[in-house]
């Protein structure tokens, strides 16, 4: 028997089959949005199930381990609420749609005018006039045609997309795309907050004249890849993504006026943080200085092995 006002460990295996049902799944949705608890016949007026006995053994189903149940009533506990969020994110079950339709942004690579469209999951960019950041890379059987100006996407559940006018919805996903860098940066898993593993690849034979290295398919030599310790996130990038947090870059672009966190342009940001000097100073162990600019403004940072900062000027 399920006890109300204890939580219960479940597998996830367990959990899911719990959640494959639409009345519990209207059950949680509607003491998410319920003021306080809710009585049983208060819950069972807001479900399209009129048999009690059906729809109390539904409910017992979630009690324990989604529900807590009380002389008050019902009210969600942390993980039935994890997953009305979940579901209200529309992550699950939604697909909105935004055609590719031009926005006040502009490439941060030739100057053009750029167009967003959602798909997937994500904002996707493109330059109307150059090739684009992935131009090369994307030719070569990865999804994305070459001569399409793709300039990359950014991570946006599809609730992201809603209210928002193109503009805004590039700005949404720039930030939420950002908040997530910070905290892979901080060392913590933007998806559950465990610890992260950030490994470090040097491009042996590195040759980025033409734009992007063809061993690599990177402009970088040097990458970072983030791996979480608990769940099965994985990102990875340039070694920015190991520095957006160091106090002395955030420092310098924040006295240059730009907002890291949630920019006014875009491209001006992008261009510190995309666009920056690689040195490789000595590869075993590395020694690499990496060198920001803004207007006529200069950062260097130097890292070690680890991509942490040894040495800062300015
Ligand atoms: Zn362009
Ligand atoms: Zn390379
Ligand atoms: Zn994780």
């Amino acid at each position: 028997m399920a006890d109300g006002n204890r939580e219960t460990t479940l597998s996830p295996d367990d959990a899911f089959a719990l959640l494959g049902n639409e009345t519990r799944i209207g059950i949680l949705r509607a003491l998410g949005e319920a003021d306080g608890p809710l009585s049983f016949s208060a819950l069972h007026d807001r479900s399209d199930v009129r048999d009690s006995g059906q729809f109390n053994y539904h409910l017992e189903k979630l009690v324990g381990h989604f529900v807590r149940k009380d002389d008050d009533g019902y009210t969600l506990r942390r993980t039935g609420r994890r997953v009305v969020e979940a579901v209200l994110s529309g992550a699950v079950t939604e697909t909105p749609s935004l055609e590719r339709t031009p926005v006040d942004e502009h490439c941060e690579y030739c100057g053009a005018p750029i167009e967003v469209t959602w798909q997937h999951g994500s904002v996707r960019m493109y330059c109307t006039e150059c090739a684009g950041t992935y131009g090369r890379a994307y030719d070569e059987g990865r999804g994305v045609p070459a001569g399409e100006g793709y300039l990359g996407r950014l991570p946006l559940p599809p609730a992201g997309v809603r209210n928002r006018t193109p503009e805004e919805v590039l700005r949404a996903a720039w930030t939420w795309g950002n908040l997530e860098i910070f905290a892979m940066a901080s060392g913590i898993c933007p998806r559950c907050s465990a610890t992260v593993e950030t490994s470090v690849r040097v491009c042996e034979d590195h040759d980025a004249s033409d734009g992007l290295c063809e061993t690599c398919e990177s402009v970088y030599a040097v990458a970072a890849n983030v791996t979480c310790t608990n769940c099965i996130f994985v990102s990875g990038g340039g070694a920015v993504i190991a520095l957006v947090a160091n106090t002395d870059l955030l420092t310098f672009v924040t006295e240059h006026g730009l907002n890291p966190v949630a920019p006014e342009s875009i491209r001006v940001l992008n261009g510190v943080h995309g666009d920056y000097d690689e040195e490789i100073l000595q590869r075993d162990p590395l020694r690499a200085r990496f060198t920001f600019h803004v207007d006529d403004d200069s950062l260097a940072l130097t890292v070690d092995e680890n991509l942490d900062v040894v040495e800062v000027d300015r």
